[in-house]
């Protein structure tokens, strides 16, 4: 069986935040100098492990295995957040790294292929989920073209260029090459550790619908408009508001969850009747039916207020993902790992967050483990794992890939 070393485990981790390291965590979004580095430092870690490292043409990092025998693709993400944490994402990819370099050291294991992806630009700053889309092919040219950076504009042909990957070729997935795609994640979330568990087996990443909501009154005067002749807005907006949270309960599941990520009303100073007002409204789940019956809801609660007025509503999907399941006998074998490694301590959950897994398993079966966040923080810099954690999840996450590579 192969063997996890832990402490180069932890070491690679701890170097790779060196790049871009800000406070306790990481800076390091997609085409950044300091991710444009840490990928060259990756592609090296590569190379010493006997793989055949890429930079692609998006700037996702592949790492080919030479070997016939049947293969698996491990990988996550290494870009950040802003200011975000050192291990979401990246932790998934060095224990990749760390699960290839074991395979080759063990005679029993050394001719079978483990590839090693750094998947571009999950954290979305030109383009969501952008490496692992293009892989699977569902990524046009026009979008690459028309990307820009989310915060200072600069277009994603431009960056590519400056990192030196104008000419480079996009990495495909190749039919046939892969039994499955393994990913491992930090959980994001306080479950695992509320319930005292060290490991989470995905059964499924949600889908979520996006939608706009914006509200139409009259603009006036704040003092001389009577309270009976007012048509404001940003009152609309929060009776509507108030409504979602009043009766989405009736018709999510357990696991749904709902936001009004933001709200704003126009004009916005204090002696105006607002004339107009927008919220940007989300939900979430695993069930395209409880997607479905959300959706039903929302829709009818905005014509009942459209209906009564006094101001108009427009409501305007803008976007939906759909739930991907992980694949039921991978689950069973990271379970059967986790027990192995530590009895009574895994559970099944589904994960809240997107990840590239939700891509790779649209073509290839794939699966995902989360170990836990400490206090559940993430995308923040204080995010953090107990060290024991993080190599008992490589050492789960290797023998998994073990068990998979052995029946195939
Ligand atoms: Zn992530």
């Amino acid at each position: 069986m192969p063997r996890i070393d832990g402490d180069r485990l932890l070491g690679d981790l701890r170097r790779i935040a060196e790049f871009g390291r800000y406070k306790t965590g990481v800076h390091r979004p997609h085409l950044s100098p300091q991710d444009v580095e840490s990928r060259r430092w990756l592609c090296d870690r590569l190379r010493e492990a006997g793989l055949e490292p890429m930079i692609d043409g998006v700037g996702t990092v592949i790492g080919r295995s030479p070997g016939k025998g049947p293969r698996l693709l491990l990988g996550s993400h290494s870009d950040t957040q802003p200011r975000g944490g050192w291990l979401d994402g990246v932790m998934g990819v060095i224990y990749a790294l760390e699960v290839a370099r074991a395979f080759r050291e063990d005679p029993g294991t050394r001719d079978i292929g483990i590839d090693v992806a750094s998947w571009a630009d999950e954290e979305s700053h030109f383009v969501s989920l952008l490496g692992s889309r293009s892989f699977i092919g569902t990524l046009a040219e026009r979008e690459i073209d028309e990307a820009k950076h989310r915060e200072d504009g600069t277009p994603l042909r431009e960056a590519l260029a400056a990192a030196g990957l104008a000419d480079a070729r996009r990495a495909r997935l190749e039919e046939g090459r892969y039994r499955a795609y393994l990913e491992a994640h930090i959980e994001q979330g306080g479950v695992l550790e509320a319930t005292g568990k060290r490991l989470g087996i995905v059964t499924a990443i949600v889908g979520s619908h996006q939608f706009r909501l914006a509200f139409s009154g009259q603009q006036n005067h704040a003092g001389t408009t009577p309270m009976k002749m007012r048509r404001d807005a940003g009152v609309a907006m929060m009776r509507l508001f108030n409504d979602i949270q009043d009766r989405f309960p009736r018709h999510a599941a357990e696991r749904s969850v709902w936001t009004v990520g933001r709200m704003s009303i126009e004009p916005g100073a204090p002696a105006i009747v607002p004339g107009r007002a927008e919220m940007l409204f989300q939900f979430r789940d695993t069930d395209p039916a409880v997607l479905q019956r959300m959706e039903a809801a929302l829709m009818e609660i905005v014509a009942e207020h459209q209906q009564r007025g006094p101001c108009a509503v427009e409501c305007v999907n803008v976007s939906r993902s759909k739930p991907v399941a992980m694949a039921d006998d991978l689950q069973a074998v990271l379970e059967r790992a986790a027990e192995r490694h530590a009895p009574g301590r895994s559970m099944r959950m589904p994960s809240g967050a997107g990840h590239d897994a939700q891509i790779l398993g649209l073509r290839i079966p794939a699966a995902m483990l989360f170990v836990p966040s400490i206090g559940g923080v993430s995308h923040h810099y204080s995010e953090n794992t107990a060290d024991a954690d993080i190599v008992l999840g490589c050492r789960v996450f290797a023998d998994a890939a073990a068990e998979i590579l052995a029946a195939a």
